[in-house]
């Protein structure tokens, strides 16, 4: 770089602008900073007919632009372009360069800065402040970047389906999101607008076609779409199980203490007191515990309908620690008599769920596959909605998804100039 003078050093130091010549830097009124920069007189190219030369000078252009801060100052960069003409006689064109596109509103820099603010979940409105620049610019960078993201071809997905605010608070229409998950990187493949069979079957079909294992929660219509797929094991998740066991737990809880008082828990009865250790596991729980757990249960409900629904659910939650799909298969035929003898009315709807979806549930035994990333995944995309306070605009919904949920992170790397220091204790 022998042509290379100090001003352009400069440039590329404070404004990250390697090919410019920083001429002037000024603070305005409004503590902004100004930079004048122009282009070296160097070989350009002709818009028309593409001939490169040192195009004679015909008259000076201005043209300004939204820049990245600098120093934690908002920046606007003035570039004097130059207006050449065509040796070859086409007529005038003006300077190009890499690093602000021709009637850009902001620099380069600054939309790939504003995309990696999009990445980190910082919703476009705070972006549009910070660089100075419309909505619409931020978003438009935002969407073609999304365009970007690298497609893959996962073996194992996961799907789920997530609310989409419509922002017509009055009609209370919601909308819903079906997103389709890598199971092996937790990472957001594809995301489409419905919740349905159709909508399910179309984002497998597209975006995961040898796909060998697809979790799902206990939806049929996920099934349904799932089974479209050749070769494709549907495994019902696990998590999505043992809350149909909690829940139904609850439900004959509830349904008993309304028969033995009247009236829904209070603090001092004994049923609503039992109400959240009866969601731990069994197993967590040391033996005389469960013992006692056992005794205030029968006290406080003769009828032993919810000590049944308990050991119910500890049934089901033994099931899914079974080492094999033998095992398991054994444990879920205990459950099924466990519930035909116990006769409680919730714990029977259960197990006629749970039948239904046994070839899904036994599944888990021989791929091992959880919809837990799915659900991780499902957390940022709900974050992302929290952010932006709700979305109108599916694509632009998506959009955001896919920057912050189907990407890796890039986490910054930066070293460490005080070292960590071990306290000793005294
Ligand atoms: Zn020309």
């Amino acid at each position: 770089m022998s042509d290379t003078t100090p001003d352009q050093g400069w440039s590329e130091l404070l404004l990250a602008l390697p090919e410019f010549i920083l001429t002037d830097a000024n603070i305005d009124e409004n503590d902004e900073l100004v930079a004048d920069v122009e282009l070296p007189r160097g070989l350009q190219p002709c818009t028309s007919c593409g001939v490169i030369g040192l195009h004679p000078l015909h008259d000076w252009r201005s043209h300004t632009v939204r820049h990245l801060p600098v120093a934690g100052r908002a920046t606007r960069l003035v570039w004097r372009k130059r207006l050449l003409t065509c040796l070859e006689g086409c007529g005038t064109f003006v300077e190009r360069t890499a690093s602000i596109a021709p009637s850009a509103v902001w620099s380069r820099a600054a939309e790939r800065a504003a995309v990696a603010a999009s990445q980190a979940n910082i919703p476009i409105d705070t972006i549009r402040k910070e660089f100075g620049v419309g909505w619409n610019t931020v978003m438009r960078a935002v969407l073609a970047a999304a365009q970007q993201v690298a497609q893959v071809r996962p073996r194992r997905v996961g799907i789920d389906e997530t609310v989409m605010t419509t922002g017509r608070l009055t009609t209370r229409r919601r909308q819903f999101l079906t997103a389709l998950v890598c199971l092996d990187t937790s990472l957001v493949v594809a995301v489409t607008q419905g919740r349905d069979r159709g909508s399910a079957a179309a984002l497998l079909a597209d975006h995961a076609p040898d796909a060998k294992v697809v979790a799902c929660d206990l939806f049929s219509g996920f099934k349904s779409a799932a089974d479209t797929l050749e070769d494709a094991v549907v495994v019902a998740d696990v998590f999505h199980l043992v809350r149909l066991g909690l829940t139904a737990l609850d439900e004959v809880r509830r349904r008993r203490q309304q028969q033995i008082h009247g009236h829904r828990g209070h603090r001092d009865d004994p049923l609503f007191r039992l109400r959240r250790v009866l969601r731990v596991g069994q197993e967590r729980l040391g033996d005389d515990v469960v013992a006692r757990i056992f005794d205030r249960l029968r006290e406080a409900d003769t009828d032993d309908e919810v000590a049944a629904a308990w050991v119910a659910v500890d049934l089901l939650r033994r099931m899914y620690q079974a080492p094999d799909r033998d095992t398991a298969h054994r444990r879920l035929v205990a459950f099924y008599e466990w519930a035909v003898t116990v006769d409680v009315p919730e714990i029977t709807r259960m197990a006629t769920t749970i039948d239904t979806w046994q070839d899904e549930v036994l599944a888990f035994f021989d791929t091992r596959a959880s919809n837990a990333p799915t659900e991780s995944a499902n957390v940022k995309i709900k974050s992302i909605r929290r952010a932006a306070r709700g979305f109108r605009n599916c694509d632009n919904y998506r959009a955001r998804i896919l920057l912050h949920a189907g990407q890796p992170r890039s986490l910054p790397n930066t070293s460490r100039i005080r070292s960590y220091r071990f306290t000793t204790a005294a």
